[in-house]
């Protein structure tokens, strides 16, 4: 694949920043890639590793000349970097970022750029549990959807361009609006790792289940619950303080529908369980079809070896 972007800047070197480096090196989207992180030992991993051709102090000194610069911090991290490198930005470059949140992070961020660079926000829906500098892969974005979300109109050939560098990043690439993307996170995402908190949170309560049996017996369904419940809590700290109005919708009805099968359960109506769960294996049926996870028993887990995550 031909080059995309000349220079490339990524601000914040973790899980999605280095698997964006890695899958982009591979099929040569960029001339240049300079990278930050905020701490010294996150740049010193960086330079160790080799896995930008330059890493830069600061935000400010990484964004100079870039054609692409994409924000790769936590949502609320993100307006004071976009207030740091606002004033150093090459005009007419495109800044894009990869926030889990599109609503809050557009009015965080778009105050502090000029007019003369194109915004375009974008939201790859592929991670694991791991983060930081050494977590990346190349293959993270193979066969998952990357949302750009631009605010209103985007300049055609600048949205164009940045479609092309995820598509080659290894991406199905599709446009939504930013409030779309908001509610529709919160349903396939943002509220399971909620509930995945909750749950493993009550395990650990459960003074009556002794922590190894929990840990023991953990393949009967909890141990699904503990790898999202594994994830980044900054990360997710600021997904919900910043997609709080979806967050209380959803929760609202995720309470009315288990107080649901609560009185179902209670008053033992096996027919009401029975076509909830037969509606609910359906949509497991439509995401194998649509090709997002495996039909293999057990996620395709060895057994007993561990299995594989990610
Ligand atoms: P990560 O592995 O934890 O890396 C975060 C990076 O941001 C690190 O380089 C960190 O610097 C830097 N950082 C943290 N707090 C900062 C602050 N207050 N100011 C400046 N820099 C800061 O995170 P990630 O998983 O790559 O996530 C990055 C973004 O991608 C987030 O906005 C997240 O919502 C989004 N996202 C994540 C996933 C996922 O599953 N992980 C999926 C899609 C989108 P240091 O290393 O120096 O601390």
């Amino acid at each position: 694949m031909s080059v995309i972007y000349e220079r490339v800047a990524f601000i914040g070197l973790g899980l999605i920043a280095s698997s964006m480096i890695h899958a982009g090196r591979r099929a040569g989207l960029q001339g240049e890639i300079v990278g930050t992180a905020r701490s010294p030992e996150t740049r010193a991993i960086a330079r160790e590793d080799g896995l930008c051709d330059v890493v830069a102090e600061t935000a400010a000194e990484a964004v100079k000349d870039a054609d692409l610069v994409v924000l790769c911090v936590p949502v609320g991290a993100m307006g004071k970097v976009a207030e740091e490198i606002g004033p150093h930005l090459k005009p007419g470059c495109t800044v894009s970022d990869v926030g889990s949140v599109k609503r809050a992070v557009i009015e965080a961020v778009k105050p502090h750029l000029p007019e003369s660079v194109h915004f375009i926000p974008a939201h790859p829906l592929a991670g694991t549990e791991h983060s930081g500098p050494r977590a990346g892969f190349a293959e993270l974005f193979e066969n998952r959807y990357t949302l750009i979300v631009p605010d209103g109109d985007a300049d055609p050939a600048a949205l164009a361009r940045l479609e092309r560098y995820w598509a080659g990043l290894g991406a199905h690439v599709e446009i939504m609006e930013p409030e779309h993307h908001d509610l529709v996170l919160m349903v396939t995402s943002h509220a399971p790792h909620l509930i995945a908190y909750t749950m493993v949170g009550v395990a650990d309560d459960l003074r009556r289940v002794t922590d190894s049996e929990v840990i023991k017996y953990s393949a009967a369904g909890f141990r699904d619950f503990t790898r999202i419940a594994a994830s980044d809590p900054t990360m997710w700290r600021d997904v919900f303080l910043n997609n709080r109005e979806a967050t209380m919708e959803i929760l609202g009805r995720f309470i009315e529908e288990l107080m649901r099968l609560q009185r179902a359960i209670r008053k033992e109506d096996g027919d009401l369980l029975f076509d909830y769960f037969t509606r609910t294996r359906a949509i497991r049926r439509g995401i194998i079809e649509a090709g997002q996870d495996t039909a293999a028993p057990d996620f395709g887990r060895g057994h007993g070896k561990g299995g594989t995550e990610g």
